[in-house]
């Protein structure tokens, strides 16, 4: 079974004022993992780390037991990789820039044949393979980036932000779709939706400013919050009140009054309130929301 190990890498930026990853570690094996965070936390960097096009100050990667750094084409031959920003060739058709990056991949023209019309059929694109780029939706766009990470069949596929700019409906297709493909590869989503991976990972990986925060399955993790979710009614002229001292996490309108959704340590004492079943964004308040 592949395996993909990231052991105690940190990386600095502008001379180490910028800690974007602060000694992380994890094992992947194949199945989708999310990793969750919000801007800024280091997902970004962690997969030009993991696909090789960037070099950590500390720590190694290794695949199956060997360093990337030594396996080197072996390494780029079972990786697949979607960038968070992509140049996307506007003026290219799809047929031309899936062409494009095969021949950069190194495939051959048969294989390059074959791959394109399975991955345009997969992504169903085939329809659009003679259309420009630029005229792409945000759904297009994304797939299309999908379909040339996958054709070298990749072991490893890395998507940073594979849905950002996508409106619900795309969400939902991307989301099914790599859900589908992911079978029997590792496969590390970046996002900071929930609701992209609350399903479809194996694991979640949380990080927050460079750290791992934890990693479990969506189940385990909301279990950490268990008696922390609490919903009570309050007055209207009490919702101030509360936005500035709970963290939030829904509020629903019932004629004069609210029900908030609160993720606490201490619930309100002069509130009458019902613990809630935690979700996976209630526990994204609670690790990102500091301070309450
Ligand atoms: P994410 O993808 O989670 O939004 P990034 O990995 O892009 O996070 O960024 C992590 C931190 O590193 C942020 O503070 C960001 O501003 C900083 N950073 C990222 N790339 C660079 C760079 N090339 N030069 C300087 N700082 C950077
Ligand atoms: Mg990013």
């Amino acid at each position: 079974m592949p395996k993909l190990e990231v052991k105690g890498i940190t990386k600095v930026y502008k001379k180490g004022a910028i800690k974007a990853l602060d000694d992380f570690t994890v094992t992947l094996t194949p199945g989708v993992y999310g990793l969750l965070g919000p801007n800024g936390a280091g997902k970004s960097t962690l997969m030009n780390i993991i696909t090789d096009n960037l070099n950590s100050d500390k720590g190694e990667v290794l695949y199956d037991g060997e360093s990337i750094k030594k396996l080197c084409k072996d390494y780029r031959s079972v990786l697949g990789y979607m960038p968070q920003q992509q140049g996307l060739y506007d003026d290219f058709t799809l047929n031309r820039f899936l062409w494009y990056m095969a021949a950069l991949k190194g495939l051959n023209k048969k294989e390059a044949k074959e791959k394109i019309a399975s991955l345009l059929d997969t992504v169903n694109l085939t329809n659009a393979a003679h259309k420009k780029l630029g005229g792409f939706s945000g759904g297009m766009k994304q797939r299309a980036l999908i379909a040339q990470a996958l054709l070298n069949d990749p072991k490893i596929l890395i998507l940073d932000e594979p849905t950002a700019g996508l409106d619900p409906k795309e969400r939902i297709r991307i989301r099914n779709f790599i859900s589908e493909i992911a079978e029997d590869k590792i496969v590390l989503i970046s996002t900071h939706v929930v609701s992209d991976i609350e399903f479809i990972a194996k694991e979640i990986i949380l990080l927050k400013q460079g750290k791992l925060v934890s990693h479990d399955t969506c189940q385990n993790l909301v279990n950490e919050i268990a008696n922390k979710v609490v919903e009570t009614e309050i007055e209207k002229e009490e919702l101030k009140y509360f936005q500035d001292n709970y963290r939030v996490s829904n509020l629903c309108h019932n004629d004069d009054k609210i029900v908030v959704r609160l993720v606490t340590d201490n619930p309100p004492e002069n509130h009458k309130i019902t613990i809630a079943n935690p979700t996976l964004e209630d526990l994204y308040l609670y690790i990102f929301e500091q301070g309450m």
